[in-house]
């Protein structure tokens, strides 16, 4: 539903996104394995990078994993990636900071012979991407249309219309696109038949975006839309795209004397799983990012033995020159009602929610 351009038949190969021209030839069991992940904007990326070393090293190879620093993030990323490169990694796995800016070290590291697997974030405009891992975004968005719509259901305390607002994260991350597509995919139609009502009138993409996924960028945004827009009104629901940027807006909200609205979220953050379980922000997604790592250090291990890297979608993610052969996992909506057996296999999760019961 929501692929670029064209079909697989235009990468001009045998049409077929299941199989790649990947550097399958094997290699060295000891080899090293690059991980370039971006800045750490939420916990998933800092746990990743811990997770990674620590998986690699347990399957016997040599992790090199960098993160790109806060500040200059697109080109110290590239510089990171072609040092990967140059010291002979065969795999390179990349959480991108800019997916549309990471072609010439991707192709590098082809002409070098190592694969390449993009990592949650999708790397757009060249076919030398091997491979996608990630959670199904679309998926994502479109559990969170949905939990804004029950929580409004629940928490509104009247009936339809409902006041909302919609956020979307950074423009330079081809997930923002896919989780706000995902995401409308169940909020239009209740937009346009009036159950839902866009106080500020913004449903574009480019005015809802957050660049950099920042909370102060979103925290302003919401301060500006609750002046200009709602003045004595209430505000009932809002659909944000990941936890960082929920508790930047309901900060916001708590600011302006409100009431706090239905607020969705993304990436089971602890802080926000507390506030679920203290009824304050409504839902957010659990994508396991143990299971994330597991099944990219899965792949790496089959391209050293030289066979193909499993995968289970072969017809979403167009990057623009190909559709990139992906896996994809399963997001889990967690609310305080279905919470402990949302985090049923994440202990450190559980934990906390066994706190509030
Ligand atoms: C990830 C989200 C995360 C966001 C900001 C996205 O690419 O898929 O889980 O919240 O980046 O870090």
């Amino acid at each position: 539903a929501f692929a670029l351009t064209g079909c697989s038949g235009e990468r001009g190969g045998t049409g077929d996104a299941g199989s790649t021209d990947a550097p399958v030839a094997g290699f060295d069991a000891g080899a090293t394995i690059g991980v370039a992940l971006p800045d750490k904007t939420s916990e998933n990326w800092v746990l990743a990078g811990q997770l990674f070393t620590d998986a690699l090293t347990e399957a016997g190879f040599k992790p090199d994993v960098q993160y790109a620093p806060a500040s200059n993030t697109v080109a110290e990323q590239q510089n990171q990636i072609q040092a990967m490169v140059t010291g002979g990694a065969k795999v390179i796995i990349i959480g991108a900071k800019d997916g549309k800016q990471l072609a010439t070290q991707v192709q590098a590291a082809h002409d070098a012979g190592a694969a390449v697997i993009a990592y949650d974030r999708l790397i757009e405009n060249t076919d030398a991407v091997d491979y996608y891992v990630a959670f199904d975004n679309f998926k994502v968005g479109q559990l969170q249309g949905q939990a804004l719509l029950d929580g409004l259901a629940e928490r509104a305390g009247h009936e339809a219309p409902y006041n909302i607002e919609l956020f979307s994260g950074s423009p330079d991350d081809a997930n923002s696109k896919v989780f706000f597509n995902g995401a409308m995919d169940v909020l239009q139609p209740k937009i346009d038949d009036g159950t839902l009502v866009v106080g500020s009138g913004q449903t574009d993409i480019g005015q809802t975006a957050t660049e950099g996924w920042l909370a102060e960028n979103a925290q302003n945004r919401m301060d500006t839309i609750l002046t200009a827009d709602y003045g004595d009104k209430v505000i009932d629901g809002v659909l944000s795209p990941n936890d960082t940027l929920a508790r930047a807006i309901i900060t916001s909200v708590q600011q302006s004397g409100k009431p706090v609205p239905v607020v969705t979220g993304q990436d089971s953050e602890v802080e926000s799983v507390k506030s679920i379980m203290e009824g304050i922000q409504y839902s957010t997604i659990n994508k396991d990012t143990a299971l994330l790592v597991e099944q990219s250090v899965k792949m790496v291990g089959q391209l050293q033995k030289g066979e193909e890297a499993d995968v289970n979608d072969t017809e979403q993610y167009d990057n623009g020159v190909k559709i990139v052969p992906a896996y994809l996992l399963d997001p889990i909506i967690v609310t305080k009602a279905n919470a402990a057996e949302a985090y049923k296999n994440v202990p450190s999760l559980l934990d906390i929610v066994n706190q509030y019961q």
